[in-house]
Formats: structure tokens, C-alpha cells, sequence
């Protein structure tokens, strides 16, 4: 079982599922040649594929283009199902940061014949966690700032109100499609920038002061 943890705070929360929305950044939508979705784009990935900050990312054998995609991940912190935006803010109990590591090439492969992801998004170590923080120690205004660089040099810089569909939106949504329980994990989507990482490569990934990350490429 893979567990978040969390700054200042005794409780460890036990991960359940891993919902993650696609194109929620315009620009990101445009760099893949997407068009910018009506509703949220979502998809999901298992627990078993979290590794955490400092361990090594391992790209699998059955592809070429390994992308870094970084994001604002949500804590689900009590059981919702169908409710409305405020009710879907309340039930956000922490934020951290992701990485959703992701195989390009073989994902554009699976949407040319309009299969499932799956394969390009599940691989082992593919979800990378930051620790959290709860929503109580720190109230997200959206003008925090998300970045990724490697080997140093910044490759993905974006405020997090330029998201099209915001963290209590997002929520809703998926409740309307699932229920959501605590230790549910929901990653808000990747901003522009997104680029190919080889083996030896550093990653290091930041939200304005309230979560690090850095991790390398097996
Ligand atoms: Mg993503």
C-alpha cells in the first residue's frame, strides 16, 4: 500500500485511486495538437505506480519519448458523490506536488486508434509525490506558481489559475462520474512545457514554497 504523507501532521492517508485530468492548461492542450476540452479529460492511474521525491524514475522497455509532466495534485479528505462546487471544495483536505510521468510516443500510438491510455500511463514509478500539506496549514489562492526544470534548466513554468478548470470544478466533476473517498488523489493536469527525459536526467519541481520534488531517470 502506498501512503501520502504529510507536513506537520501525524496521520498518514493511504492512497486509493489516482484520477488525473489531461489538457486542463489551453496552452498545453495546443503544444499536443489537442483541442481545449468542454469538460475535463479524465483518466486514471494505480496506487502501485507511486515513487516518491529522491527515488528514480524507470522508463519502460516498450517505448522511446518518456515526458515529465508536473502538476498540482488534490488530497481527497471525506467521501463525496455528487456534490456541488462548494461541497467539492470541502472535500479537498490537502495539496501536493505530482509528477505524471507519461510514454508520448506510445500514447499517441493508443489515441490514433482511439484505445485506452492506459499502457502509456501505468507504468511503475510513473506517479512521482511530493510530502503534502493540508488545506488548513495553507489555503491555496491559485496565483502560486507550478515549475519543473532538468539538469537544471526550467522547462515548464505556469501560475495555476491559468488551469481552465480549477481544483473545485475538477471535483465536482469526477463526483458526478465516481464517488471520491479519502486518500483519493486527483492530479489537476501539466501547463506547457512538457519534454523528453533520459536516463541519467535530474528532475527537480516546485509549487511556490509549499512542495519540492526532485527525482532522476534510471
Ligand atoms: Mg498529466
Amino acid at each position: 500500500m502506498k501512503t501520502i504523507k504529510i507536513k506537520n501532521f501525524t496521520q498518514e492517508f493511504t492512497i486509493g485511486k489516482m484520477v488525473c485530468v489531461g489538457r486542463n492548461y489551453a496552452e498545453h492542450a495546443k503544444e499536443l495538437g489537442n483541442e481545449v476540452p468542454a469538460k475535463p479529460v479524465i483518466f486514471l492511474k494505480p496506487a502501485s505506480v507511486v515513487i516518491y521525491s529522491s527515488d528514480k524514475i524507470v522508463q519502460p522497455s516498450f517505448g522511446e519519448d518518456l515526458h515529465h509532466e508536473v502538476e498540482l495534485v488534490l488530497l481527497i479528505g471525506k467521501k463525496v458523490k455528487d456534490v456541488n462546487e462548494k461541497d467539492a471544495e470541502d472535500a479537498i483536505i490537502g495539496y501536493g506536488l505530482g509528477l505524471d510521468m507519461t510514454m508520448r510516443d506510445v500514447q499517441k500510438e493508443l489515441s490514433k486508434k482511439g484505445d485506452p491510455w492506459t499502457i502509456s500511463k501505468c507504468f511503475d514509478t510513473s506517479a512521482v509525490l511530493s510530502d503534502f500539506v493540508l488545506k488548513k496549514d495553507y489555503n491555496l489562492t491559485l496565483n502560486e506558481e507550478i515549475s519543473l526544470s532538468v539538469n537544471g534548466t526550467v522547462k515548464q513554468k505556469e501560475v495555476l489559475n491559468k488551469m481552465i478548470f480549477n481544483p473545485a470544478q475538477i471535483v465536482e466533476y469526477i463526483s458526478s462520474l465516481m464517488t471520491l473517498e479519502d486518500g483519493d488523489l486527483i492530479f489537476t493536469g501539466t501547463p506547457k512545457g512538457v519534454s523528453k527525459v533520459v536516463s541519467g536526467d535530474t528532475i527537480t519541481a516546485e509549487l511556490s514554497g509549499i512542495a519540492k520534488l526532485d527525482c532522476s531517470i534510471a
